[in-house]
């Protein structure tokens, strides 16, 4: 009988364990500038959008500014039309669309919104780039951080955080400008007169704009960002991903330009690290497919730089499919992508169809509460009330009101009012009734119509209670 062997696996004793720090301190990345095509397709995205955010709150509409979410009094301006708070409905069926929109995107081509449009990424470009003209290279960065003060690295830092603080309070001014009117703002503001509010609004997205994207970058997409954690699970095997082909690049090696790979042993990988030098997140796409990665594709721009110098085939690093590197059949469609598509579709043709069929008039009937009944002469209960008519059109409109859902309903007071564009108007009336019309009830349902006048039937209600004096004793 053979003896059978214990494995002994061996322990290191608590004391020869070192310290574990569970707070690691971020080591500062460098990116070295890298020029390319999806460098450009990312200034062509990005541009669009600056562009659209500085410019909007600029334009004008029929005499006011065109976008202007005016939170004090509850209207939101977007070009001809006045949204009210009655319209949250439309906002949330918006927010929906985007979330999957936003999904439909993520099975088709990744985090492809982080690497190109998300504000964080377009906003951090800008702030590298203010970087690059004031401190230099990479290199040059690296040097001057790592060397004393001196006037030249004083100008420098002074220079970069000018630059920073410049554009971050571009980008607050021009955010707070979306809820106040803009003109009077850039006025207000140096002269100190833009009100409290104001004022702390715009600090506040100066320099959350100047922190996310000037100190803490990549952090933001790591450890900020929910979209970052969750995307995964919207990922497939045909998710278009930024991929090292790791079966054309391995085993990677440093050899001369001239040199044979095959003869070498040598995938088409030279180790030179450009890859991890342009990322802005600092991550090695080497090591396989990463949750800080947000898919801008530098990386790929610089391997391809790389290839075209030792004349080897583009696309080492590029945007690929799992099952495509995997050399397995492609199909487009997939439940995945068929359910949120279809999401997208009824969410926007709903979304549509409720805001083309807006009634742009608004009736709430409120009943006096001091008091229950009047009795009048000829045998007439009367009630009172204040309807609140809201015109949410773009123009001065006349209206008609008219009380149903009881017979002989008679109101006292105007059934005609003339309401200006984005006006609430708070008008008092009595409702008079035949008592015989009650038939004893002590409480009755009411109606209140109001019609745009000349305006094709534009029409909303409001439902009320009309109290009585109940059965005859
Ligand atoms: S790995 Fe490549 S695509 Fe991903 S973040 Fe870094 S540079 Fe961008
Ligand atoms: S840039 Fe290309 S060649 Fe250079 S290390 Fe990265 S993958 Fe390898």
């Amino acid at each position: 009988m053979t003896e059978e062997r214990i494995p002994v696996i061996e322990v290191t004793p608590p004391s020869e364990v070192g310290e574990i720090d569970l707070y690691q301190k971020r080591e500062r990345i460098y990116t070295r500038k890298v020029e390319g095509f999806f460098q450009r397709l990312r200034l062509y995205t990005g541009w669009p959008l600056l562009i659209l955010y500085f410019g909007a709150p600029w334009l004008n509409w029929d005499g006011r500014q065109a976008i202007l979410f005016d939170l004090p009094a509850r209207k939101f301006h977007i070009f001809a039309v006045t949204f009210w708070p009655q319209d949250f409905p439309l906002l949330a069926w918006l927010l929906m669309i985007a979330a999957f929109g936003l999904f439909t995107v993520t099975v088709v081509a990744g985090r492809v919104w982080c690497g190109y449009t998300c504000p964080q990424t377009v906003w951090t470009s800008i702030f590298m780039w203010a970087e690059q003209v004031s401190e230099g290279t990479r290199n040059q960065r690296i040097k001057l951080d790592q060397g004393p003060w001196t006037v030249n690295k004083v100008w420098r830092k002074s220079l970069k955080h000018g630059m920073w603080f410049g554009f971050a309070a571009f980008t607050g001014i021009t955010f707070v400008g979306y809820f106040t009117p803009i003109r009077a703002l850039v006025i207000d503001l140096p002269l100190g007169q833009a009100g409290m509010w104001a004022n702390l609004w715009t600090l506040f997205f100066t320099m959350a704009t100047y922190i996310n994207a000037g100190w803490l970058r990549e952090q933001v997409c790591m450890y900020m960002c929910p979209y970052a954690r969750f995307q995964a699970v919207m990922f497939d095997h045909e998710t278009l991903v930024v991929s090292y082909d790791r079966k054309r690049g391995e085993p990677r090696g440093s050899r001369k330009r001239e040199a044979d790979p095959k003869a070498l042993a040598l995938g088409d990988c030279i180790d030179c690290e450009l890859c991890v030098q342009v990322c802005p997140t600092g991550i090695d796409i080497r090591n396989g497919l990463q949750y800080e990665c947000i898919t801008c594709a530098l990386c790929i721009d610089a391997c391809d730089s790389v290839m075209d110098k030792m004349n080897y085939p583009r696309g080492l690093i590029r945007y690929t499919t799992e099952n495509a590197l995997e050399g397995k059949p492609s199909r487009i469609m997939r439940p995945r992508l068929a359910g949120y598509s279809l999401a997208v579709l009824v969410l926007t043709s709903l979304f549509l169809s409720v805001l083309f069929n807006r009634i742009p008039v608004g009736i709430d009937a409120i009943r006096e509460r001091g008091q229950l009944f009047r009795e009048v002469d000829g045998g007439l209960v009367e009630n009172v009330y204040t309807l609140k008519i809201r015109n949410m059109g773009e123009k001065e409109m006349s209206y008609r009101i008219a009380a149903s859902g009881i017979e002989g309903a008679a109101i006292v007071g105007p059934t005609r009012v003339t309401i200006q564009s984005g006006d609430v108007l708070a008008l008092p009336i009595a409702l008079q009734v035949p008592r015989e019309s009650l038939q004893g009830n002590s409480n009755a349902d009411v109606l209140f119509t109001v019609t745009a006048v000349g305006q094709g039937g534009i029409r909303d209600t409001a439902e009320s209670r009309f109290l009585g004096p109940g059965p005859a004793r």
